[in-house]
Protein backbone atom coordinates (compact mmCIF):
# COMPACT_ATOMS: atom_id res chain seq x y z
CA UNK A 1 0.00 0.00 0.00
CA UNK A 2 0.97 3.61 -0.77
CA UNK A 3 0.17 6.93 0.96
CA UNK A 4 -1.47 7.99 -2.59
CA UNK A 5 -5.02 7.88 -2.67
CA UNK A 6 -7.23 7.07 -5.34
CA UNK A 7 -8.71 10.30 -5.97
CA UNK A 8 -4.83 11.31 -6.44
CA UNK A 9 -4.53 8.88 -9.23
CA UNK A 10 -7.49 10.32 -11.36
CA UNK A 11 -10.53 8.09 -10.17
CA UNK A 12 -13.64 10.07 -10.62
CA UNK A 13 -16.20 10.48 -8.05
CA UNK A 14 -18.80 7.61 -8.57
CA UNK A 15 -15.93 4.94 -8.41
CA UNK A 16 -14.43 6.76 -5.51
CA UNK A 17 -17.63 6.24 -3.52
CA UNK A 18 -17.64 2.37 -4.24
CA UNK A 19 -14.55 2.54 -2.86
CA UNK A 20 -14.61 4.07 0.04
CA UNK A 21 -17.76 1.67 0.70
CA UNK A 22 -15.36 -1.72 0.63
CA UNK A 23 -13.03 0.53 2.63
CA UNK A 24 -10.29 0.66 -0.05
CA UNK A 25 -8.36 3.07 1.58
CA UNK A 26 -5.26 3.57 -0.39
CA UNK A 27 -4.51 2.07 -4.11
CA UNK A 28 -2.12 -1.20 -3.82
CA UNK A 29 0.91 -1.22 -5.58
CA UNK A 30 0.02 -2.11 -9.02
CA UNK A 31 -3.19 -0.30 -9.21
CA UNK A 32 -0.65 2.93 -8.66
CA UNK A 33 1.00 2.45 -11.60
CA UNK A 34 -1.91 1.26 -13.77
CA UNK A 35 -4.48 3.45 -12.78
CA UNK A 36 -2.63 6.91 -14.73
CA UNK A 37 -1.17 4.72 -17.60
CA UNK A 38 -4.61 3.30 -18.31
CA UNK A 39 -6.92 6.65 -18.09
CA UNK A 40 -4.51 8.55 -20.25
CA UNK A 41 -5.14 5.64 -22.86
CA UNK A 42 -2.32 3.89 -23.31
CA UNK A 43 -2.31 -0.28 -23.33
CA UNK A 44 -0.64 -2.20 -20.17
CA UNK A 45 1.17 -5.07 -19.62
CA UNK A 46 1.13 -6.07 -15.75
CA UNK A 47 3.16 -9.46 -14.63
CA UNK A 48 1.32 -10.20 -11.42
CA UNK A 49 -0.68 -12.65 -10.32
CA UNK A 50 -4.44 -12.71 -8.22
CA UNK A 51 -4.51 -10.85 -4.82
CA UNK A 52 -2.42 -7.84 -6.06
CA UNK A 53 -5.00 -5.92 -6.90
CA UNK A 54 -5.25 -5.76 -10.92
CA UNK A 55 -8.74 -6.46 -10.95
CA UNK A 56 -9.49 -2.72 -9.67
CA UNK A 57 -5.64 -2.18 -11.23
CA UNK A 58 -7.97 -2.60 -14.76
CA UNK A 59 -11.06 -2.30 -13.50
CA UNK A 60 -11.23 1.20 -12.48
CA UNK A 61 -9.94 2.83 -15.39
CA UNK A 62 -12.21 0.73 -17.98
CA UNK A 63 -15.35 1.80 -15.77
CA UNK A 64 -14.31 5.41 -16.04
CA UNK A 65 -13.70 5.36 -19.96
CA UNK A 66 -16.83 3.56 -20.78
CA UNK A 67 -19.30 5.89 -18.23
CA UNK A 68 -17.80 9.25 -19.68
CA UNK A 69 -19.99 10.24 -22.12
CA UNK A 70 -21.45 7.19 -21.85
CA UNK A 71 -23.72 5.65 -25.12
CA UNK A 72 -25.96 3.00 -24.99
CA UNK A 73 -24.27 -0.14 -26.32
CA UNK A 74 -25.92 -1.23 -29.65
CA UNK A 75 -27.73 -4.90 -30.14
CA UNK A 76 -24.92 -7.43 -29.63
CA UNK A 77 -22.34 -5.48 -29.10
CA UNK A 78 -19.69 -5.47 -26.09
CA UNK A 79 -17.28 -2.25 -25.65
CA UNK A 80 -15.13 -3.77 -23.34
CA UNK A 81 -14.33 -7.05 -23.54
CA UNK A 82 -12.47 -9.22 -20.54
CA UNK A 83 -10.76 -12.79 -21.00
CA UNK A 84 -10.13 -15.04 -18.36
CA UNK A 85 -8.94 -18.21 -18.63
CA UNK A 86 -11.50 -20.52 -15.87
CA UNK A 87 -15.33 -20.16 -15.11
CA UNK A 88 -14.89 -18.83 -11.82
CA UNK A 89 -12.24 -15.95 -12.05
CA UNK A 90 -14.63 -14.72 -14.77
CA UNK A 91 -17.73 -14.66 -12.33
CA UNK A 92 -15.34 -12.88 -9.71
CA UNK A 93 -14.17 -10.50 -12.05
CA UNK A 94 -17.39 -9.46 -12.44
CA UNK A 95 -18.36 -9.49 -9.46
CA UNK A 96 -15.64 -6.75 -9.08
CA UNK A 97 -17.01 -4.62 -11.50
CA UNK A 98 -20.48 -5.02 -10.29
CA UNK A 99 -19.35 -3.54 -6.72
CA UNK A 100 -16.45 -0.91 -8.36
CA UNK A 101 -18.79 0.07 -10.77
CA UNK A 102 -22.04 0.22 -8.60
CA UNK A 103 -23.10 3.99 -9.15
CA UNK A 104 -22.64 3.81 -12.37
CA UNK A 105 -24.84 2.78 -14.74
CA UNK A 106 -23.13 -0.06 -16.52
CA UNK A 107 -24.64 -3.05 -18.18
CA UNK A 108 -22.72 -6.46 -17.92
CA UNK A 109 -22.67 -9.78 -19.17
CA UNK A 110 -21.15 -12.78 -18.07
CA UNK A 111 -20.35 -15.32 -20.98
CA UNK A 112 -19.14 -19.09 -19.57
CA UNK A 113 -18.84 -22.46 -21.26
CA UNK A 114 -20.87 -25.44 -19.21
CA UNK A 115 -24.02 -23.74 -18.87
CA UNK A 116 -26.78 -23.29 -21.46
CA UNK A 117 -26.11 -20.45 -24.09
CA UNK A 118 -29.70 -19.22 -24.50
CA UNK A 119 -29.74 -16.77 -21.23
CA UNK A 120 -26.28 -15.09 -22.44
CA UNK A 121 -27.79 -15.44 -25.91
CA UNK A 122 -30.70 -13.12 -24.27
CA UNK A 123 -28.55 -10.95 -22.34
CA UNK A 124 -26.41 -10.09 -25.28
CA UNK A 125 -29.35 -8.89 -27.61
CA UNK A 126 -29.41 -5.44 -26.39
CA UNK A 127 -25.80 -5.55 -25.73
CA UNK A 128 -23.48 -4.69 -23.06
CA UNK A 129 -20.99 -2.31 -22.36
CA UNK A 130 -18.51 -4.71 -20.14
CA UNK A 131 -18.35 -8.24 -21.13
CA UNK A 132 -16.50 -10.92 -19.10
CA UNK A 133 -15.82 -14.26 -20.94
CA UNK A 134 -14.26 -17.65 -21.31
CA UNK A 135 -12.32 -17.90 -24.27
CA UNK A 136 -14.27 -20.99 -25.47
CA UNK A 137 -18.21 -20.09 -25.67
CA UNK A 138 -17.30 -16.66 -26.41
CA UNK A 139 -15.86 -17.55 -30.31
CA UNK A 140 -18.73 -19.76 -30.24
CA UNK A 141 -21.27 -17.48 -30.02
CA UNK A 142 -19.27 -15.05 -32.09
CA UNK A 143 -19.53 -17.66 -35.06
CA UNK A 144 -22.85 -18.18 -34.32
CA UNK A 145 -23.49 -13.93 -34.64
CA UNK A 146 -24.78 -13.93 -31.21
CA UNK A 147 -22.30 -11.48 -30.36
CA UNK A 148 -20.53 -9.22 -31.97
CA UNK A 149 -17.09 -7.69 -31.40
CA UNK A 150 -16.77 -4.89 -33.78
CA UNK A 151 -16.96 -2.07 -30.75
CA UNK A 152 -14.82 -3.22 -28.60
CA UNK A 153 -13.17 -0.31 -27.34
CA UNK A 154 -11.13 -1.93 -24.32
CA UNK A 155 -9.65 -5.53 -24.21
CA UNK A 156 -8.09 -7.12 -21.11
CA UNK A 157 -6.66 -10.43 -21.37
CA UNK A 158 -6.02 -11.89 -17.99
CA UNK A 159 -4.00 -14.83 -16.59
CA UNK A 160 -2.43 -14.98 -20.09
CA UNK A 161 0.53 -17.36 -18.88
CA UNK A 162 -2.83 -19.77 -17.84
CA UNK A 163 -4.53 -19.70 -21.42
CA UNK A 164 -1.50 -21.21 -22.92
CA UNK A 165 -1.35 -23.70 -20.43
CA UNK A 166 -5.28 -24.76 -20.54
CA UNK A 167 -5.01 -24.83 -24.65
CA UNK A 168 -6.88 -21.41 -25.10
CA UNK A 169 -4.76 -19.18 -26.76
CA UNK A 170 -5.66 -20.24 -30.38
CA UNK A 171 -9.58 -19.25 -29.50
CA UNK A 172 -7.97 -16.06 -27.78
CA UNK A 173 -5.93 -15.11 -31.21
CA UNK A 174 -8.73 -16.03 -33.06
CA UNK A 175 -11.18 -13.37 -30.94
CA UNK A 176 -8.08 -11.00 -31.03
CA UNK A 177 -8.83 -11.39 -34.76
CA UNK A 178 -12.51 -9.62 -34.74
CA UNK A 179 -11.44 -6.79 -32.41
CA UNK A 180 -10.90 -3.46 -34.30
CA UNK A 181 -7.31 -2.52 -34.09
CA UNK A 182 -7.92 0.86 -32.62
CA UNK A 183 -8.71 -0.04 -29.06
CA UNK A 184 -6.84 0.01 -25.52
CA UNK A 185 -5.33 -3.21 -24.64
CA UNK A 186 -4.14 -4.75 -21.25
CA UNK A 187 -2.35 -8.09 -20.67
CA UNK A 188 -2.02 -10.05 -17.08
CA UNK A 189 -0.09 -12.54 -16.43
CA UNK A 190 1.84 -14.12 -13.43
CA UNK A 191 5.07 -15.50 -15.51
CA UNK A 192 6.36 -14.44 -18.63
CA UNK A 193 7.13 -17.68 -20.90
CA UNK A 194 7.90 -16.94 -24.44
CA UNK A 195 4.77 -17.57 -25.69
CA UNK A 196 3.23 -14.75 -23.45
CA UNK A 197 6.33 -12.29 -24.55
CA UNK A 198 4.79 -12.91 -28.31
CA UNK A 199 1.14 -12.60 -27.34
CA UNK A 200 2.20 -9.54 -25.94
CA UNK A 201 3.92 -8.18 -28.97
CA UNK A 202 0.77 -9.12 -31.15
CA UNK A 203 -1.69 -7.48 -28.94
CA UNK A 204 -0.13 -4.53 -27.25
CA UNK A 205 1.43 -1.44 -28.34
CA UNK A 206 3.83 0.23 -26.97
CA UNK A 207 2.74 -1.08 -24.11
CA UNK A 208 3.41 0.54 -19.80
CA UNK A 209 5.13 -2.19 -17.94
CA UNK A 210 4.27 -3.05 -14.50
CA UNK A 211 5.58 -5.56 -12.51
CA UNK A 212 5.09 -5.97 -9.11
CA UNK A 213 5.72 -8.71 -6.14
CA UNK A 214 7.50 -11.65 -7.68
CA UNK A 215 6.31 -14.75 -7.27
CA UNK A 216 8.62 -15.80 -4.48
CA UNK A 217 7.48 -12.49 -2.54
CA UNK A 218 4.23 -13.92 -1.81
CA UNK A 219 5.93 -16.83 -0.36
CA UNK A 220 7.79 -14.45 2.14
CA UNK A 221 4.19 -13.37 3.45
CA UNK A 222 3.29 -16.79 3.91
CA UNK A 223 4.62 -19.19 7.21
CA UNK A 224 5.02 -22.30 6.08
CA UNK A 225 5.98 -25.72 7.36
CA UNK A 226 5.99 -29.20 6.01
CA UNK A 227 5.12 -32.57 7.62
CA UNK A 228 6.84 -35.76 6.57
CA UNK A 229 4.20 -38.17 5.89
CA UNK A 230 3.25 -41.36 4.42
CA UNK A 231 0.61 -41.20 1.93
CA UNK A 232 -2.00 -43.60 3.51
CA UNK A 233 -1.26 -41.18 7.10
CA UNK A 234 -2.69 -37.79 5.34
CA UNK A 235 -5.77 -37.87 6.14
CA UNK A 236 -5.21 -38.78 10.07
CA UNK A 237 -2.81 -35.80 10.32
CA UNK A 238 -5.20 -33.80 8.29
CA UNK A 239 -8.22 -34.98 10.48
CA UNK A 240 -5.48 -34.23 13.77
CA UNK A 241 -4.77 -30.93 12.64
CA UNK A 242 -8.26 -29.82 12.14
CA UNK A 243 -8.86 -30.30 16.12
CA UNK A 244 -7.34 -26.79 16.21
CA UNK A 245 -10.35 -24.54 15.99
CA UNK A 246 -7.56 -21.91 14.53
CA UNK A 247 -7.76 -23.64 11.20
CA UNK A 248 -11.12 -21.84 10.84
CA UNK A 249 -10.98 -21.17 7.01
CA UNK A 250 -9.09 -23.55 5.16
CA UNK A 251 -8.35 -24.23 1.79
CA UNK A 252 -6.93 -27.91 1.17
CA UNK A 253 -5.95 -28.34 -2.04
CA UNK A 254 -5.38 -32.24 -3.54
CA UNK A 255 -3.55 -33.03 -7.06
CA UNK A 256 -6.41 -34.72 -8.50
CA UNK A 257 -10.31 -34.45 -8.57
CA UNK A 258 -11.35 -37.69 -6.98
CA UNK A 259 -8.52 -36.87 -4.27
CA UNK A 260 -10.57 -34.01 -3.89
CA UNK A 261 -14.18 -35.84 -3.55
CA UNK A 262 -12.62 -38.19 -1.46
CA UNK A 263 -10.89 -35.80 0.97
CA UNK A 264 -13.96 -33.95 1.21
CA UNK A 265 -16.15 -36.97 1.68
CA UNK A 266 -13.26 -37.51 4.43
CA UNK A 267 -13.83 -34.66 6.44
CA UNK A 268 -17.39 -34.52 6.43
CA UNK A 269 -17.65 -37.99 7.62
CA UNK A 270 -15.80 -37.03 10.45
CA UNK A 271 -17.95 -34.22 11.00
CA UNK A 272 -15.68 -31.10 9.33
CA UNK A 273 -18.16 -29.24 6.99
CA UNK A 274 -16.00 -29.79 3.90
CA UNK A 275 -16.81 -28.89 -0.09
CA UNK A 276 -14.85 -30.46 -2.89
CA UNK A 277 -14.34 -27.85 -6.01
CA UNK A 278 -13.17 -29.20 -9.23
CA UNK A 279 -13.33 -29.18 -12.85
CA UNK A 280 -16.09 -32.28 -13.25
CA UNK A 281 -18.44 -30.61 -10.93
CA UNK A 282 -21.16 -28.12 -12.63
CA UNK A 283 -20.85 -24.77 -12.81
CA UNK A 284 -23.96 -24.44 -10.56
CA UNK A 285 -22.04 -27.14 -7.87
CA UNK A 286 -18.85 -25.05 -8.30
CA UNK A 287 -20.71 -21.83 -7.52
CA UNK A 288 -22.27 -23.31 -3.92
CA UNK A 289 -19.84 -24.88 -3.09
CA UNK A 290 -17.81 -21.60 -2.97
CA UNK A 291 -20.33 -19.74 -1.77
CA UNK A 292 -21.04 -22.25 1.32
CA UNK A 293 -17.01 -21.84 2.00
CA UNK A 294 -17.55 -18.14 1.97
CA UNK A 295 -20.59 -18.01 3.62
CA UNK A 296 -18.78 -20.22 6.56
CA UNK A 297 -20.75 -23.27 6.32
CA UNK A 298 -17.93 -25.19 5.17
CA UNK A 299 -15.17 -24.49 7.31
CA UNK A 300 -12.89 -26.79 4.58
CA UNK A 301 -12.70 -26.41 0.69
CA UNK A 302 -11.02 -29.27 -0.96
CA UNK A 303 -9.50 -27.97 -4.20
CA UNK A 304 -7.32 -28.95 -7.10
CA UNK A 305 -5.13 -26.47 -8.65
CA UNK A 306 -6.92 -25.76 -11.98
CA UNK A 307 -10.26 -24.70 -9.86
CA UNK A 308 -8.95 -22.39 -6.76
CA UNK A 309 -6.92 -20.82 -9.64
CA UNK A 310 -7.17 -17.11 -8.96
CA UNK A 311 -10.31 -17.64 -6.28
CA UNK A 312 -9.99 -14.56 -4.27
CA UNK A 313 -11.73 -15.59 -0.87
CA UNK A 314 -10.87 -13.45 2.11
CA UNK A 315 -9.51 -14.35 5.26
CA UNK A 316 -8.61 -18.33 4.22
CA UNK A 317 -6.69 -18.88 7.66
CA UNK A 318 -4.51 -22.14 6.10
CA UNK A 319 -3.86 -23.34 3.19
CA UNK A 320 -2.97 -27.12 3.33
CA UNK A 321 -1.52 -29.05 0.73
CA UNK A 322 -2.32 -32.93 0.74
CA UNK A 323 -0.10 -33.47 -2.01
CA UNK A 324 2.37 -31.18 -3.25
CA UNK A 325 1.93 -29.94 -6.93
CA UNK A 326 3.45 -31.42 -9.94
CA UNK A 327 4.78 -27.49 -10.63
CA UNK A 328 6.26 -25.78 -7.97
CA UNK A 329 4.83 -22.26 -9.70
CA UNK A 330 1.69 -23.56 -8.33
CA UNK A 331 3.11 -23.92 -4.70
CA UNK A 332 3.25 -20.68 -5.15
CA UNK A 333 -0.08 -19.68 -6.31
CA UNK A 334 -1.95 -22.08 -3.60
CA UNK A 335 -0.01 -20.53 -0.52
CA UNK A 336 -1.02 -16.93 -2.20
CA UNK A 337 -4.49 -18.34 -1.13
CA UNK A 338 -3.75 -17.30 2.35
CA UNK A 339 -2.50 -14.25 1.75
CA UNK A 340 -4.32 -12.16 0.02
CA UNK A 341 -3.99 -8.05 -0.39
CA UNK A 342 -1.01 -8.13 1.54
CA UNK A 343 -1.79 -10.09 4.46
CA UNK A 344 -0.13 -12.53 6.40
CA UNK A 345 -1.29 -16.93 5.99
CA UNK A 346 -0.06 -19.72 7.01
CA UNK A 347 0.35 -22.58 4.61
CA UNK A 348 1.21 -26.40 5.75
CA UNK A 349 2.62 -29.19 3.59
CA UNK A 350 2.38 -32.94 3.61
CA UNK A 351 4.67 -34.71 1.71
CA UNK A 352 5.38 -38.49 0.81
CA UNK A 353 8.51 -40.00 0.50
CA UNK A 354 7.51 -40.24 -3.53
CA UNK A 355 7.32 -36.09 -3.22
CA UNK A 356 10.88 -35.62 -2.19
CA UNK A 357 11.59 -34.73 -5.93
CA UNK A 358 8.84 -32.25 -5.73
CA UNK A 359 9.41 -30.71 -2.93
CA UNK A 360 13.24 -29.47 -4.08
CA UNK A 361 11.67 -28.44 -6.92
CA UNK A 362 9.39 -26.13 -5.01
CA UNK A 363 12.13 -24.75 -2.58
CA UNK A 364 14.49 -23.88 -6.01
CA UNK A 365 11.08 -21.80 -6.67
CA UNK A 366 10.71 -20.34 -3.38
CA UNK A 367 14.35 -19.78 -2.67
CA UNK A 368 14.04 -20.94 0.90
CA UNK A 369 14.34 -24.19 3.27
CA UNK A 370 10.30 -25.11 4.71
CA UNK A 371 10.74 -25.84 8.44
CA UNK A 372 9.92 -29.44 8.80
CA UNK A 373 7.57 -30.31 12.06
CA UNK A 374 7.08 -33.58 13.53
CA UNK A 375 3.63 -35.22 14.19
CA UNK A 376 3.15 -37.97 16.49
CA UNK A 377 0.88 -40.16 14.36
CA UNK A 378 1.81 -44.00 15.04
CA UNK A 379 4.34 -45.52 12.68
CA UNK A 380 2.57 -48.10 10.31
CA UNK A 381 4.16 -51.59 10.22
CA UNK A 382 4.82 -53.12 7.23
CA UNK A 383 1.79 -54.93 7.18
CA UNK A 384 -0.63 -51.85 8.22
CA UNK A 385 1.18 -49.94 5.07
CA UNK A 386 0.93 -53.11 2.48
CA UNK A 387 -3.02 -53.43 3.27
CA UNK A 388 -3.68 -49.90 2.93
CA UNK A 389 -1.64 -49.58 -0.21
CA UNK A 390 -3.81 -52.90 -1.42
CA UNK A 391 -7.19 -50.84 -0.12
CA UNK A 392 -5.81 -47.93 -2.33
CA UNK A 393 -5.19 -50.51 -5.87
CA UNK A 394 -8.37 -51.58 -5.32
CA UNK A 395 -9.82 -48.21 -5.63
CA UNK A 396 -8.39 -47.62 -8.91
CA UNK A 397 -5.38 -45.66 -7.50
CA UNK A 398 -2.71 -45.38 -10.26
CA UNK A 399 1.05 -45.75 -9.32
CA UNK A 400 4.24 -44.72 -10.55
CA UNK A 401 7.26 -46.79 -10.62
CA UNK A 402 9.01 -47.49 -7.29
CA UNK A 403 12.17 -46.31 -6.93
CA UNK A 404 14.51 -46.02 -3.98
CA UNK A 405 14.64 -42.74 -2.64
CA UNK A 406 17.62 -40.87 -0.80
CA UNK A 407 16.82 -38.63 2.07
CA UNK A 408 16.64 -35.01 1.52
CA UNK A 409 18.19 -32.43 2.52
CA UNK A 410 15.81 -32.36 6.18
CA UNK A 411 15.96 -33.19 9.37
CA UNK A 412 13.46 -33.59 11.59
CA UNK A 413 12.15 -31.64 14.42
CA UNK A 414 13.97 -27.96 13.35
CA UNK A 415 10.71 -26.45 15.29
CA UNK A 416 7.49 -25.20 14.74
CA UNK A 417 6.25 -23.32 11.47
CA UNK A 418 3.74 -21.33 13.19
CA UNK A 419 -0.03 -21.03 13.84
CA UNK A 420 -0.97 -24.99 14.13
CA UNK A 421 -0.22 -26.36 17.58
CA UNK A 422 -1.07 -30.37 18.64
CA UNK A 423 0.00 -32.53 16.41
CA UNK A 424 3.90 -33.09 17.82
CA UNK A 425 6.12 -36.29 18.20
CA UNK A 426 8.77 -38.60 16.40
CA UNK A 427 11.20 -36.69 14.35
CA UNK A 428 11.53 -36.84 10.63
CA UNK A 429 9.86 -39.40 8.62
CA UNK A 430 12.52 -38.93 6.13
CA UNK A 431 14.80 -42.40 6.54
CA UNK A 432 11.53 -44.00 7.88
CA UNK A 433 12.70 -47.58 6.51
CA UNK A 434 8.28 -48.74 6.11
CA UNK A 435 7.88 -45.30 3.86
CA UNK A 436 5.85 -46.45 1.47
CA UNK A 437 7.47 -46.99 -1.94
CA UNK A 438 4.53 -45.59 -4.37
CA UNK A 439 3.68 -42.79 -6.24
CA UNK A 440 6.62 -41.32 -7.43
CA UNK A 441 5.21 -37.70 -7.71
CA UNK A 442 5.44 -37.62 -11.66
CA UNK A 443 2.16 -38.24 -13.66
CA UNK A 444 2.09 -41.60 -16.09
CA UNK A 445 3.29 -40.32 -19.50
CA UNK A 446 -0.23 -40.71 -20.52
CA UNK A 447 -1.90 -38.24 -18.55
CA UNK A 448 1.08 -35.41 -19.03
CA UNK A 449 -0.41 -32.67 -20.44
CA UNK A 450 -4.20 -33.27 -21.23
CA UNK A 451 -5.38 -32.82 -17.37
CA UNK A 452 -5.21 -29.08 -17.05
CA UNK A 453 -7.03 -28.48 -20.12
CA UNK A 454 -9.94 -31.14 -19.46
CA UNK A 455 -10.61 -30.01 -15.73
CA UNK A 456 -11.52 -26.84 -16.58
CA UNK A 457 -12.51 -26.65 -19.94
CA UNK A 458 -14.38 -23.33 -20.31
P1 LIG B 1 -7.22 -9.13 -7.04
O1 LIG B 1 -5.73 -9.25 -7.17
O2 LIG B 1 -7.81 -8.20 -8.00
O3 LIG B 1 -7.86 -10.50 -7.08
O4 LIG B 1 -7.53 -8.52 -5.58
C1 LIG B 1 -7.21 -9.19 -4.41
C2 LIG B 1 -8.05 -8.73 -3.23
O5 LIG B 1 -7.64 -7.44 -2.80
C3 LIG B 1 -9.52 -8.62 -3.50
O6 LIG B 1 -10.17 -9.18 -2.37
C4 LIG B 1 -9.82 -7.15 -3.57
O7 LIG B 1 -11.12 -6.88 -3.12
C5 LIG B 1 -8.77 -6.61 -2.63
N1 LIG B 1 -8.32 -5.25 -2.97
C6 LIG B 1 -8.00 -4.79 -4.20
N2 LIG B 1 -7.57 -3.52 -4.14
C7 LIG B 1 -7.60 -3.17 -2.85
C8 LIG B 1 -7.26 -1.97 -2.13
N3 LIG B 1 -6.78 -0.90 -2.76
N4 LIG B 1 -7.43 -1.95 -0.80
C9 LIG B 1 -7.90 -3.05 -0.16
N5 LIG B 1 -8.23 -4.19 -0.76
C10 LIG B 1 -8.09 -4.27 -2.09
Amino acid sequence: MTDLTFAGLGVAEPILRALAQENYTHPTPIQTRAIPALLAGRDLLGIAQTGTGKTAAFGLPLLQKLSVGHVPPRPKEAKALILAPTRELAVQIDESLRTYGRFLNLKRAVILGGVSQNPQVNTMRGGVDILVATPGRLLDLVQQRHIRLDAVQVLVLDEADRMFDMGFIRDVRKIVGYLPKERQSMLFSATMPDDVVKLVGDVLSNPERVEVAPQSKTADRVTQSLYYVPMPQKRQLLSALLKDVSLNRVIVFTRTKHGANRVAEHLSKTGVPAEAIHGNKSQNARQRALENFRGGKARVLVATDIAARGLDIDDVSHVINFELPQEPESYVHRIGRTARAGGDGIAISFCDQSERGLLRDIERVIRMKITVVPHDLPELTPEELKAVEERRQAHGHRHGKPRNHHGGGHKGGLGHGGGHKGVHGHGDQAGHPQAPKKRNGSRPHWKRGGDKKRENAA
